[in-house]
């Protein structure tokens, strides 16, 4: 076992999950990277979780920006990707640049987080991907992202195989309905987020902190035996079928 076994890199860091997530790992003693493209907002959350937390800018669609911020955390233990974004709209609506964008943020993004995880991080380390339970259930109005994060849950399943003789595990969570600034910006199809939380068994959207629990337990040794995997954390809305309003 090589690298800091305390260090974690979170990119898309600076908000909503990955906030909570670089607040989870810190408290569990972690040296956190709080990694992403708004770098006052990575900054601000640096300085709001305090010690042993820093922060860079990095862009996970700019393969040098990528290249650049895991060389500088080589030997790197953990690695969490956040960095999301979704803009809606029907397949026969939307433009070709704002399917490009979420693909190029969402699938691309992983892509390039993985290459350059996969060759700086530490021998038994762990990547976790946050994918989406729109990476297995279309939802009406989101064709650009249930297709990245389709593609995502397929290339944390390459990954895997591929890291697996130098030790390193790589996982998914796909979760359902969290509570963070990307669902409030986004306006999607009128009624869905009702239906689907009428649809969900336990009845209420999720915390960014219960993604962040799961992804300690991915980064922890709790998680030895675990790749290519991926957690279904929605309240068990991939139950039922996803709402078509
Ligand atoms: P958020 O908007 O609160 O946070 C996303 C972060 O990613 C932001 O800090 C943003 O600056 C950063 N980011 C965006 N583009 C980037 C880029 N090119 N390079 C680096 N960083 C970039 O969103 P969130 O809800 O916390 O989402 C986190 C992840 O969880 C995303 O992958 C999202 O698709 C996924 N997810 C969210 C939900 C939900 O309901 N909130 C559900 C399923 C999956």
């Amino acid at each position: 076992m090589t690298g800091d076994r305390r260090s974690a890199m979170v990119i898309g860091g600076a908000s909503g999950i990955g906030l909570a997530t670089a607040r989870t790992l810190a408290a569990e003693g972690y040296r956190v990277t709080v990694a992403d493209i708004d770098e006052a907002a990575a900054r601000d959350a640096a300085a709001l979780l305090g010690g042993d937390v820093t922060a860079i800018r990095m862009d996970v669609t700019d393969a040098d920006s990528v290249a650049t911020g895991f060389e500088s955390a080589h030997g790197v233990h953990t690695v969490v990707n956040c960095a999301g974004l979704s803009i809606p709209g029907a397949i026969t609506e939307l433009d070709l640049a704002h399917w490009q964008t979420t693909i190029d943020v969402c699938l691309t993004g992983t892509f390039l987080v993985l290459k350059h995880a996969g060759r700086h991080i530490a021998e038994g380390g762990s990547i976790i991907c946050i994918a989406s339970l729109n990476g297995r259930q279309p939802g009406t109005g989101m064709a650009s992202y249930c297709s990245a994060k389709a593609g995502v849950l397929m290339l944390v399943e390459v990954a895997a195989l591929e890291l697996a003789d130098r030790g390193v595990r790589v996982n998914a969570i796909s979760p359902g309905l969290v509570d963070t600034p990307l669902v409030a910006g986004i306006s999607l199809v009128p009624g869905l987020t009702e239906e689907y939380l009428d649809n969900t068994p336990l009845g209420r959207s999720g915390r960014p902190e219960e993604i962040a629990e799961a992804v300690a337990f991915l980064a922890s040794d709790r998680a030895s035996w675990m790749t290519g995997a991926a957690i279904d954390l929605n309240g068990g809305a991939h139950l039922r079928r996803y709402p078509d309003v």
